[in-house]
């Protein structure tokens, strides 16, 4: 037998709920991050029913949790539950960190920040362009504000259900003076060449890694971008076909791994310097492509 010594009774414990949970990849992530940092913490994941999310924040703030992720489906529905939000998770209307204070937890959007971790490695730079956004769920909304802040001028919203893509839209009026538009998987062709075309639907991944939300290939000739929010698996029917056509090609691993260090910087207070996140981006990349990511 090992002794096993990560961590002992003064621990802090993190942890993470959704529904389903077993695919998630944050507590490898996470449990790295601690080990990385030399922390004395653990952190586990939780299923949670939606009808059991009040009293599962309750409890975890009895049992002195010091940081949570949410995941689908409760990045909103946990909010009413939380005692403040920070400026973004409300500009988004959805919370992916919570973290404790002597009142309860208060909710931040860390989906955001990893996202423009990775524009902003990919040097993708959105100011004053047309960018296709495809998809309207807790994803997409995170991607909408950001294209919003970063000053896109124009936002074409590309959506199955209607209804939602004109509630994000609203939503992102109230603050964005910009062009927007919504279209539907027909009429998405007649519009000219974005700079940017970003695939923040589930389509792709489980089990219709053979899909792409955009049907028609050839609509890629001509746009300089493609970025895909899955990252499993790692290169999506929407990015191969993109690559094709010589688009700059970007999946959500960037994304997954800096929104994670950023809620443990929320956590801990702390900054982790560029050299750290790059080496730890580049352990768990690795771990994950050699098949870690299937766990
Ligand atoms: P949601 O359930 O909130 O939204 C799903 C979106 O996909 C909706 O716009 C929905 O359209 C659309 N959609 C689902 N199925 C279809 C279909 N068959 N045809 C067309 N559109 C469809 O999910 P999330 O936004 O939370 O997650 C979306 C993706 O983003 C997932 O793959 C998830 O893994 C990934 N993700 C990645 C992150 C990262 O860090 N890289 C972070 C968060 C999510 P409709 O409105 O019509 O239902």
């Amino acid at each position: 037998m090992n002794v096993f010594n990560f961590f002992n009774g003064a621990a802090k414990v993190y942890g993470i709920i959704g529904n389903p949970i077993e695919h998630s990849f944050s507590p490898v992530l996470q449990n790295s991050l601690l080990d990385f940092m030399g922390s004395n913490g653990v952190y586990v994941p939780f299923k949670v029913d939606e009808n059991d999310i009040e009293e599962a924040i309750k409890g975890l703030f009895k049992l002195n949790f010091e940081g949570i992720n949410v995941t689908v489906p409760h990045k909103k529905s946990v909010i009413k539950y939380l005692c403040g939000l920070d400026n973004t998770a409300q500009k988004v209307g959805a919370v992916n960190t919570l973290k404790r204070t002597n009142n309860g937890f208060v909710g931040y959007n860390t989906d955001i920040i990893g996202l423009e971790k990775s524009f902003n490695i990919n040097k993708i730079d959105v100011s004053n362009k047309v960018a296709m956004l495809i998809g309207a769920g807790g994803a997409a909304n995170a991607v909408a504000v950001l294209l919003a802040q970063m000053g896109a001028s124009d936002i074409i919203f590309v959506n199955r259900t209607f209804d939602n893509a004109k509630k994000l839209k609203n939503k992102i009026s109230s603050f964005y003076s910009g062009n927007v538009h919504i279209t539907d998987f027909e009429e998405m062709y007649n519009y000219n060449k974005p700079y940017i075309v970003i695939n923040a639907t589930s389509v792709g991944m489980g089990n219709g890694v053979w899909e792409s939300p955009v049907k028609k290939e050839e609509f890629f000739n001509g746009v300089e971008y493609a970025f895909d929010v899955i990252y499993i698996p790692w290169k999506t029917k929407f990015l191969s076909d993109a690559e094709k056509y010589g688009c700059k090609c970007i999946n959500g691993f960037d994304m997954l791994i800096y929104q994670g260090i950023a809620s443990y910087e929320i956590w801990h207070d702390i900054t982790i310097d560029k050299k750290s996140a790059v080496d730890i981006k580049n352990v768990l990349s690795d771990f994950f492509l050699n098949g870690g990511g299937d766990k």
